[in-house]
């Protein structure tokens, strides 16, 4: 006999799937109307709700009229009243529900990252965990598509006794970007991965400069910030706001060289360079 739990378990939110448990126990269900191959029922939740499910071709075809069935996160992911009735039309039929163990493996487990995780990376940003910032498009988003897996950075010293070189970062940059020429570089889901690089490689500049001239670390993040203008404006799609990310970490950078004890000789032509950067916090 065709199990209507069966064909939706897989499709399932494991915490829709056990409230949908709780409503089928807590008699909130009333079948209107079912035969073998369709049911009809009414669920008490928020508000009554009319449920139809129905047997077709290898599927099963499912309708309820509540705002999670016709809400964007929920496309083809069954709701929990399309579960409890589903649980109740299989027990009228003599079908054992699924076990907990069913259930544990079956179901769709919650998202490796919440929404508020989400959006405590954006008030932290330098201490963002980049491993969360390059997943979530994928885990918090209701819909995703096959894409590429990105390498966590480009090709960068983290020797923090070894000095920066304009020579080092722009070839690290240009690695970035050849990046978005592979077969399934994705411009929205790999976004945070491109960002994640580029927060990486800024990092480790911070951690060299203090073997670093002054000078050439100007000239360096001079040439970051055109990378990230051409990053956020150009590789990915920025829709969630990334470009906060690269910012970030860019005047982090920016104060630590601030900060760094300088020649005299050497004092007007890095002011002359800093001011170059400030002149362009704003080329959107
Ligand atoms: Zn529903």
């Amino acid at each position: 006999m065709k199990s209507a739990t069966d064909l939706l378990i897989t499709r399932t939110y494991t915490e829709i799937w056990e409230r949908g448990e709780e409503y089928a126990k807590s008699g909130r269900v009333r079948i209107a109307s079912s035969n073998e191959r369709e049911v009809e029922a009414f669920v008490k939740g928020t508000e009554l709700y009319k449920v139809k499910l129905k047997f077709s071709g290898a599927g099963i075809s499912k309708n309820c009229n509540c705002p999670y069935s016709h809400g964007a996160s929920a496309k083809h992911s069954p709701c929990k009243h399309m579960i409890a009735v589903a649980i109740l039309w299989d027990e009228s039929k003599g079908i054992e529900p699924p076990s907990k163990d069913e259930i544990e493996f079956e179901t769709i487990p919650p998202p490796l990252v919440t929404r508020s995780q989400y959006v405590a990376l954006f008030k932290s940003p330098l201490k963002a965990d980049l491993e969360l910032l390059r997943i979530a498009a994928e885990e918090i988003g209701s819909w995703s598509r096959p894409h590429s897996r990105l390498p966590n950075m480009p090709k960068f010293s983290s020797n923090e006794n070894e000095p920066l070189s304009i020579k080092e970062i722009r070839k690290s940059f240009r690695e970035i970007a050849s990046w978005t020429n592979r077969r399934r570089y994705d411009y929205y889901f790999c976004a945070g991965e491109m960002v994640a690089a580029f927060c990486e490689v800024m990092r480790l500049v911070k951690k060299r400069l203090r073997v670093s001239s002054p000078l050439e670390t100007a000239e360096i993040i001079r040439e970051a910030q055109k990378f990230h203008y051409e990053l956020v404006m150009g590789l990915i799609d920025d829709s969630d706001g990334l470009h906060e990310f690269t910012e970030a970490h860019l005047e982090d950078v920016y104060n630590h060289l601030k900060k760094m004890p300088v020649e005299d000789v050497e004092k007007d032509a890095l002011a002359r360079k800093l001011k170059e950067f400030e002149n362009h916090r704003n080329d959107y």
